[in-house]
């Protein structure tokens, strides 16, 4: 649209000046018209004079002039052959009656009334008539007279000649008009004297009254001139005119009309051609133009489109590729493209964010479910492998002494010890990440050893203000492994947490198991290892031994000495139990001042002579408190046995339970108990 804008300027200018040119072509056109009919005017005046110039010698011709009773004979019989020009030739007497002629030249009698004839007269000399038609003839004339003088210079007769103006004929070829060129002549009355070609009903009517060029050379002042009219056969002409004779009664016109589309057809054709080139130009330019804007907007403009298309689609990768372009669609082009590839290492940063934030989640709900530390191990080394691949790395676990670090899994080979101090590493001494940079000269960690340098960080697993490990990660690029920073942390920090819970549950699971006030295992768990146990023996067709104990006066032993002096007294006898006790044996408080002792694999009998050490080491126990002696005590013991006792665990602890009840018929002994219920009761009763 600009292009055309700047091109209408041009293209107006381009149009006046046709239009110019095509005004001075009809100009030159019109001067051409006016030259033929100066140059018909001047061979027709040229006709005339050599016509008057030849009566005028016919009328002095000495022979003629000075016989005057010859002259008819002389005219009749001479002149036809001597002047085949003129068709009639004729003698006048001054008083105008006609004396001879050769035709009939009778027609043009009473010529002694007409103004020519006194002019004739009156100069004495050569001179011409009117112009005429001929209906018989059919052809134009003009009268042409010369007088006849005699030697005394008197007019004798008047000589008459009638010229007609087929002429004109030979004018037309001159003039070399088209064929479709009109000449004609006229009179001021509208007689239409001559007309070439076809003068054929034409010549010698009226018709040229109602013809425009008629009243349009009538009304004007000029001699010549040009007119565009419509002819008289409704064609538009261009017109030429010119006065041939001016005379008071008769001005005779001659004019020429060529068809306008003749007539200009020069210049018709000059402007259809400049108009032809302008147009083609136009187009030309035009054509270029939207080449050029094809090439250097459209299509740039197409593919930064098509490109931003693209990106919207998630193609990440998609760029215009056209930042070379120093316009301003190339600068337009190159701030896409930079927004491009912030848009996508954003996203990808995103994605990757994402991926790591996804494997930190797996990673976590895959250690919720683990029930020891080996389980958390071996994921902590499966998800590194994944959050940060191809880089060594290594795990370190506080030893239970919590005096060392000892590496627990690794992947990659890691250059590092398999275990260190806490003063050896940074991390564990600040208790927070301690990342190193090869090309600084950073204090490096003394469980890491090197050379050749590298980076590494140091993570410390810390949970509930403990420190229990450190996780030690190396990258051969320091910014990765800044980047890597955030994850690692997360990473630590998830496998600390389990492992603290893991820590956690074990000491609720012990807790759980033993009693508070001894230390023993409680009679929950002792169920619990019992039901166990007698299926195992079952199985192995081995014997399992319960001993179950009572405090003998225990309540007067509290009255006496008091609660903290009893708890006291429990707590020494859980110790004595305890150390009492090989790897398998079970020691448990049972309830109250109760204890059960299981010994899986023992016999009956073993199992009394234990049961008798107990009660041994008991009476010969110094129980103090505060450093107060609180006096002896004794115990009471009931020994059973899995499976003559009982088939299933409760039966046999029954059972034990029964024979302890024999004991404290005395206290302070030991009653294995007898098959026969009967024979324990009958006992029971004799004491
Ligand atoms: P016996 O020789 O017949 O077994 O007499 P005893 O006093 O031991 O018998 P009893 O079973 O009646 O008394 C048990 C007492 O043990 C009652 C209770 O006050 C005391 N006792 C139970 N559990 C505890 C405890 O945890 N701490 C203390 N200090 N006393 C306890
Ligand atoms: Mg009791
Ligand atoms: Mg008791």
């Amino acid at each position: 649209m600009i292009f055309l804008l700047a091109l209408l300027p041009a293209l107006g200018l381009a149009i006046f000046n046709s239009h110019v040119q095509y005004e001075n072509q009809k100009a030159h056109s019109r001067e051409s018209a006016l030259r033929v009919v100066r140059l018909l005017k001047g061979a027709h005046t040229q006709i005339i004079d050599d016509a008057k110039s030849l009566v005028k010698s016919m009328a002095q011709f000495p022979p003629f002039r000075d016989q005057a009773a010859q002259r008819c004979n002389f005219l009749r019989k001479s002149f036809p052959q001597m002047f085949q020009r003129f068709s009639d030739i004729a003698l006048a007497a001054p008083d105008g009656n006609i004396l001879c002629s050769t035709g009939n030249i009778d027609r043009v009698a009473m010529l002694g009334s007409t103004p020519f004839f006194s002019e004739l007269l009156t100069r004495r000399d050569v001179g011409t008539g009117a112009y005429r038609f001929d209906p018989m003839l059919a052809s134009p004339y003009v009268l042409i007279g010369a007088p006849v003088l005699s030697r005394e210079n008197d007019v004798d007769a008047i000589l008459l000649a009638t010229l007609d103006f087929s002429a004109f004929e030979a004018l037309q070829l001159t003039a070399q008009l088209s064929s479709d060129s009109v000449i004609f002549v006229f009179d001021s009355s509208g007689l239409f004297l001559a007309r070439y070609p076809d003068p054929e009903g034409w010549e010698g009517t009226n018709r040229i009254t109602k013809a425009a060029i008629f009243h349009a050379v009538q009304s004007s002042l000029a001699d010549e001139g040009t007119l565009d009219l419509l002819g008289a056969d409704g064609v538009p002409r261009l017109f030429a005119y010119t006065k041939l004779r001016k005379a008071p009664g008769q001005t005779v016109y001659l004019a020429t009309g060529v068809p306008v589309a003749l007539a200009y057809a020069n210049a018709r054709q000059d402007i259809v051609a400049d108009l032809i080139t302008y147009g083609g130009l136009l187009l030309l330019v035009l054509l270029i133009a939207w080449a050029a804007v094809q090439a250097l907007v459209s299509r740039k403009l197409r593919r930064l489109v098509q490109s931003a298309g693209r990106l919207q689609a998630g193609e990440l990768g998609a760029r215009t590729g056209m930042q070379g372009a120093g316009d301003e669609i190339g600068k337009l082009a190159a701030a896409f493209d930079a927004m491009a590839d912030s848009m996508e290492s954003r996203i990808l940063e995103l994605q990757r964010h994402g991926n790591e934030m996804r494997d930190l989640k797996e990673m976590s709900d895959a250690m919720q479910v683990c029930a020891t530390q080996d389980e958390v191990l071996a994921i902590v080394r499966q998800f590194a492998l994944r959050l940060f691949p191809d880089q060594p790395g290594a795990l370190y676990l506080t030893h239970a002494s919590g005096d060392f670090f000892e590496l627990r899994t690794h992947w990659h080979e890691p250059v590092v010890n398999s275990e260190f101090l806490p003063q050896d590493c940074w991390a564990a001494r600040r208790g927070k990440v301690y990342r190193v940079d090869a090309a600084s000269n950073q204090p490096r960690c003394h469980h890491v050893h090197t050379p050749p340098p590298i980076n590494y960080m140091c993570v410390p697993l810390m949970a509930q203000g403990e420190m229990l490990g450190i996780l030690h990660l190396e990258n051969d690029q320091a910014a990765r492994l800044a980047d890597e920073q955030p994850v690692a942390m997360a990473f630590a920090e998830h496998t600390a947490l389990t492992l603290a819970n893991l820590r956690l549950r074990d000491k609720l699971h012990v807790q759980a198991m033993r009693d508070g006030l001894t230390g023993l295992l409680n009679r929950r768990f002792m169920e619990e290892s019992l039901l166990r146990e007698t299926r195992h023996a079952r199985r192995n067709h081995s014997q399992i031994a319960i001993i179950m104990i009572d405090i003998d006066h225990f309540k007067r032993f509290n009255d006496t000495f008091g609660h903290a002096a009893g708890d006291a007294l429990l707590r020494a006898i859980g110790k004595m139990l305890q150390e009492a006790m090989r790897g398998s044996d079970l020691a448990c408080r049972y309830g109250g001042e109760e204890f059960t002792v299981i010994l899986p694999g023992t016999p009956l009998q073993a199992a009394a002579t234990i049961a008798e050490k107990l009660r041994e080491s008991t009476q010969s126990m110094e129980v103090a408190m505060e450093g107060q002696a609180l006096g002896k005590i004794t115990i009471s013991l009931g020994v059973a046995c899995f499976p003559e006792h009982g088939d299933t665990y409760e039966a046999v602890l029954h059972a034990a339970d029964l024979a302890l009840m024999h004991a404290k018929q005395t206290r302070n002994r030991v009653v294995k108990y007898a098959q026969d219920e009967l024979e324990i009761r009958r006992q029971t009763q004799r004491r």
